[in-house]
């Protein structure tokens, strides 16, 4: 069932910041980050773009994201799994590239890849301080020379990920950088071929050290900064944002001084008001977190959200805004006349990261998408 705002995504706005990605990292073999529906943009629709545009390798989660990418069309470009290797029957069958973090894992692929007489690629990952999961850069190194002797699993890469590549001060990010730098010379001799990938969306913005051979970003393809402060320039440079949320304007009221508006009487006009009410609620992905913080835009003007938002509605403050309608758009995401408000500003009136709005307006409403620059 789909209720509620509408999602429009912009393919265009995809093809415009995998350009810019490459062109940060010298082009740079890109393995785009599309888990999580593709951070609620559709990932379908955004790895078979990614796929027409040649990307070298595509991210996800789990397992049962890479089939259904592959059910869906998405058959050229390799897809690596983050952190799934439970079903090695699946990942056999699909041609699937896991991330391995265990050496029982490496055994098992391997051991399932000669049963079905295929031998597959899979990518080992090094633990240089995300502490989340992978072989320890300074405890695992025998572990990992093991897996070159299996028969069922060639290595083609290894990655290890930033705890914190997003703030200024990038001390423990270069820690990292040199952990990694120092078990790839350990291990040189041993998988020749195989390339190394560290950085994610804010580690390409902003670390060029850490591009090695590829890059993995996920927040900048779809116009998201992973920076909660502003860049200097080039960073600052101009992904577009992919999705814009739209709702419409169901209700517009006239209340004396003096009145409650919603639940927990959080807002009392404190003036003769023009209340609208806005086709969305937290049902619909819009964080309760933003009751008497966000605005909209409502006729290319900001209005405040007032009082509690509710399940399916929310309340807006329409008393200064000049020339609303019922039924006008209203956008939640995106621009509107002049003005425009980002995913990562509403994250910051909701108190949390950007990637959490976009995945949670993204999945339940109805997408639309678009291919034209505008
Ligand atoms: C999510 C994720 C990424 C992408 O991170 P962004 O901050 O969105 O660029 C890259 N690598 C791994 C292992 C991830 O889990």
């Amino acid at each position: 069932m789909k209720r509620g705002p509408a999602v429009e995504i912009s393919l265009a706005a995809i093809k415009h910041n995998y350009g810019l990605v490459r062109a940060l990292t010298g082009n740079r073999r890109v393995i785009a980050t599309v888990k999580a529906d593709a951070y609620g943009h559709g990932a379908v629709e955004v790895a078979s773009a990614l796929q027409r545009l040649g990307v070298y390798c595509l991210g996800v989660a789990y397992a049962p994201e890479a089939i259904e990418l592959r059910c869906g069309g998405v058959t050229k470009t390799p897809i690596l799994v983050y952190f799934d290797n439970l079903n090695a029957a699946d990942i056999v069958k699909y041609d699937l590239t896991p991330i391995v973090y265990g050496a029982g894992m490496a055994e098992c692929l391997s051991g399932e890849a000669l049963k079905q007489d295929r031998q597959i690629d899979i990518h080992i990952d090094i633990d240089t301080g995300m502490g989340r999961v992978g072989f320890l850069y300074d405890r695992d190194i025998e572990g990992i020379k093991a897996i070159s002797r299996l028969k069922g699993v060639r290595v083609i890469g290894f990655m290890s990920h930033f705890s914190e590549a997003d703030l200024k001060d990038r001390s423990f990010a270069e820690l990292q950088l040199q952990r990694a730098l120092h078990v790839r010379a350990e291990l040189s001799g041993v998988f020749t071929d195989a390339i190394w990938h560290m950085a994610n969306s804010a580690a390409v913005m902003s670390f060029p050290g850490s591009h090695l051979d590829a890059v993995r970003p996920g927040l900048i393809l779809y116009g998201s900064s992973a920076f909660e402060f502003e860049l200097p320039p080039p960073e600052t440079a101009a992904f577009m944002p992919v999705m814009a949320v739209k709702a419409r304007l169901l209700h517009i009221r006239r209340v004396p001084q003096g009145r409650s508006i919603s639940y927990g009487r959080t807002f009392v006009t404190t003036r003769q008001s023009v209340i609208g009410v806005v086709g969305v609620g937290y049902a619909d992905g819009y964080p309760r977190s933003l009751s008497n913080k966000a605005h909209v835009l409502i006729n290319g003007q900001f209005a405040p959200i007032i009082g509690r938002i509710c399940m399916d509605v929310a309340m807006v403050d329409l008393t200064d805004c000049r020339g609303a309608e019922e039924n006008a758009e209203v956008v939640l995401v995106g621009r509107q006349g002049g003005n425009e408000i980002t995913a990562s500003e509403l994250a910051a009136w909701a108190g949390t990261i950007s990637y959490e709005i976009l995945i949670s307006l993204g999945r339940v409403n109805g997408r639309v998408y678009t291919d034209e620059n505008n």
